[in-house]
């Protein structure tokens, strides 16, 4: 082993986390939950009654704020942020990266004596104007007109970032182009929650609710990561830049024997994730479990759901917190979603549910007749909904990092496809059968098969392979990658969803206004939606190769790409369901679209330059070698013997083979067609990652016959089972 290796190998024995950092003491959840967080305790605490009441009811009903209320508001998060530490303050928002932006502003104004006063103005809080030039904005802004706006979302309270020397205010904005076209992710989905909300409460008055008045989307996000020390981290340039290792022959354990899924969590990795979690409380995320996954070294956490914008942007703090708490304690947590190869990848599981503005679960087969035509109806739009837009939903989770997942053999697969269970699958083939609907008592409808099944909660037969999964009161979207912002797939879903609500509901009426009797025209229209959209639904193992052939039969997509599944956004029907819900103008959706591919190029291009260095530099070196030895000690013996000039050959075929396959790589690389995106992408995927990959396979076979002594990089046996 290299003599960096040996030191990092040592290091992790004889390390001391992080010579400066002491951790604080454990404290005490309930006492510091959310105590740097601008919440409604603290509102109602210090706001004076009237602006408070403005203030939630511009939440509440997602109205435009007031000024006077702006400059209220402000002053008050002022002296509170300012009594917590904070020097300054930051529009904190999502642009169209995967990560989150913040630029920093002191309080301060020059009083014109050479002082300085600390100033937080209305103004300051509701709208940011950061020069916006390098963000990606897909066309839709031209440098000229650089200027990119940022506004305050104060349905996602202001927080309080701390770190050793300092505290700042996080304002959670969205963020948009003078023309008012988002540049962000916030946006869209808020805008998409909108519609959702409108169509939900639409149908709900059609089937009889009128006393709700708004529906929201809640989203309860599993977060999958790895840990590895940090000295190997550092010591692998590939995992540096591209977040993924580029080579690596498997390590002889993996997760075979299946003994760390759920395992015991080891001192060093609980100590941090005791650590993060108070971190992640004083910030009001009430993160909730914590265990062991799959594959060595992946661990998860999960806090409880929220409305989906603040769950989501809770998921973007949890990540950065775990990356900044990671260093602290001498780890590295990977967010990538294949850091490794041969074992498991991570996600993001999306669970997703609605709730009235009565606090109703609707995804929650109820305990009345009623309740249970509801969720049947609603039931259905998903169906459809995910049937109609499968590729929207697919092309949503699209992200060179998650190409590695789905489509990929690994867990779930590129084909979207609903999971409903046994039971509720009957209830479901019972209605395509053509049960006849009743009417109860009290005038509201029931389906012909009566009161559901007991639908069983998180039952055993729960299908843990499929990308879409009814878990007993809510969906889990499983097809999310580890790293990415969940705002753009829950964009796609609750905008597809109230497409979908808003058809059924057009359908019941156009037969309720010709004649017929409401519970036979919901019956009429959900019968013949669940016998459109049946072939969404399967409850088998989405993994085998018979699903595979199965789903080609039913004719559902199967792209297996980020850039198959790009294509579907330069869909007719795209546009216009972007278009007719308000969320995504035309040109919004061809921005996203540039972005999509022009980010999978760009990653890409990062990977193919990091594969042919570290080969070139690192291996081959390592390889030559390790050939001299081999060579001299043949020639020593002066006539050589067959096995060992055997192994002469074959490291010297691996090593020529290793230098083609570069010079493939660099041909490949060269010969894209730059012009097109689109073309440019394609060709990446067909002809440029399978010389990538064909690097990568040589560089395995030399790992695995040059002397351990000589390689150059941390081994996946290290870096996965030495903590
Ligand atoms: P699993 O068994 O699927 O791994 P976890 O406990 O790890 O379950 O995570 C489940 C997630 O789903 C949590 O974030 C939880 O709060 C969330 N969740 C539970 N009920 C709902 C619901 N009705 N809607 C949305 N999310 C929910
Ligand atoms: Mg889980």
């Amino acid at each position: 082993m290299t003599t960096s290796r040996r030191r990092a190998t040592l290091g992790i024995v004889e390390r001391v986390a992080d010579s400066k950092y002491t951790p604080a003491a454990p404290e005490t959840i309930t006492e510091i939950f959310g105590e740097q967080v601008f919440n409604d305790s603290v509102m109602k605490e210090r706001l004076p009654e009237d602006i408070y009441q403005k203030l939630k009811k511009t939440m509440i009903e997602r109205q435009p704020l007031d000024p006077g209320v702006a400059e209220v508001v402000a002053s008050t998060m002022k002296n509170w942020a300012l009594e917590h530490g904070a020097t300054h303050f930051t529009h904190w928002f999502h642009p169209l990266t995967s990560r989150t932006a913040e630029k920093h502003d002191a309080f301060i104004v020059p009083k014109g004596n050479g002082q300085v006063i600390y100033q937080f103005s209305g103004n300051d809080l509701s709208q940011g104007e950061p020069d916006a030039s390098s963000f990606p904005s897909g066309g839709i802004r031209q440098t000229f007109e650089a200027r990119g706006y940022t506004a305050w979302d104060p349905t996602s309270p202001a927080f309080i970032r701390k770190t050793s020397l300092g505290a700042t205010l996080c304002i959670p904005t969205a963020f948009c182009a003078y023309t008012g076209e988002a540049l962000d992710k916030k946006t869209p989905l808020l805008r998409a929650s909108e519609a959702l909300s409108g169509s939900a409460v639409k149908m709900l008055k059609l089937l009889g609710s009128n006393n709700v008045t708004y529906v929201d989307t809640v989203v309860g996000l599993e977060q999958e990561y790895f840990l590895i020390d940090r000295n190997y981290y550092n010591l692998r340039p590939d995992l540096v830049s591209c977040g993924r290792t580029l080579f690596g022959a498997e390590s002889y354990k993996g997760q075979s024997l299946d003994d760390h899924y759920f395992g015991n969590i080891r001192e060093r990795v609980l100590n941090f994730m005791h650590d993060a979690e108070q971190k992640l409380y004083k910030l009001g995320i009430p993160v909730k479990t914590r265990h062991n996954e799959v594959a060595p070294g992946q661990y998860e956490i999960a806090p409880v759901f929220e409305a989906a914008n603040l769950a989501i942007d809770h998921n973007m703090v949890i990540m950065e917190v775990m990356t900044d708490m990671a260093a602290k304690h001498g780890l590295k947590c990977l967010l990538h979603e294949k850091p490794f190869a041969g074992i498991n990848g991570s996600g993001k599981h999306c669970n997703w549910s609605m709730v009235d503005s009565l606090g109703n679960n609707l995804l929650k087969p109820g305990d009345t007749p009623h309740e249970n035509m509801q969720f049947i109806v609603i039931l259905a739009a998903i169906v459809r909904a995910v049937d109609k837009y499968a590729p929207l939903l697919r092309l949503s989770v699209g992200l060179a990092g998650n190409d590695h997942r789905l489509g990929a053999n690994e867990a779930p697969p590129a084909i979207i496809s609903i999971f409903l269970g046994e039971a509720l699958n009957s209830v479901v083939e019972a209605i395509i059968k053509g049960k006849k609907p009743g009417k109860t008592t009290n005038g509201t409808i029931e389906l012909g098969t009566g009161i559901l099944p007991a639908i069983p909660k998180d039952n055993t037969d729960r299908n843990r392979t499929s990308p879409f999964a009814f878990t007993g009161n809510r969906f889990e979207f499983r097809a999310l990658g580890s790293s990415q912002n969940a705002a753009s797939p829950v964009m796609a879903l609750n905008t597809i969803v109230a497409e979908s609500l808003d058809f059924i509901a057009e359908e019941i009426e156009a037969k309720t206004a010709s004649g017929t009797d409401l519970a036979a025209a919901v019956n009429e229209v959900i019968q013949k939606v669940y016998s459109d959209h049946q072939r969404i639904i399967f409850n088998g193992d989405n993994y085998t190769a018979e699903w595979e052939e199965e789903a080609a039969k039913r004719g559902l997509p199967n792209l297996k790409s980020t850039v198959d599944a790009t294509a579907a956004l330069k869909d007719e029907s795209t546009y216009d369901l972007y278009e007719k819900y308000k969320v995504l103008t035309r040109n919004e959706v061809d921005a996203r679209y540039n972005i999509k591919l022009e980010k999978y190029i760009l990653k890409h291009d990062i990977e193919f330059k990091a594969t042919m260095d570290i080969a070139k530099t690192m291996i081959v070196p390592a390889a030559f070698k390790y050939q001299t030895e081999v060579a001299r000690s043949i020639a020593a013996l002066g006539s050589a013997p067959a096995e060992q000039k055997k192994l002469l050959d074959t490291l010297t075929a691996a090593i020529d083979a290793t230098l083609k396959a570069i010079d493939t790589l660099k041909a490949m690389i060269e010969a894209a067609p730059e012009e097109d995106l689109m073309e440019h992408a394609i060709h990446y995927k067909e002809k440029a990652i399978p010389a990538m990959n064909e690097i990568r396979s040589n560089a395995e076979t030399l790992e695995l016959l040059v002397e351990d002594e000589l390689w150059p990089m941390p081994k996946y046996r290290e870096m996965l089972l030495l903590l």
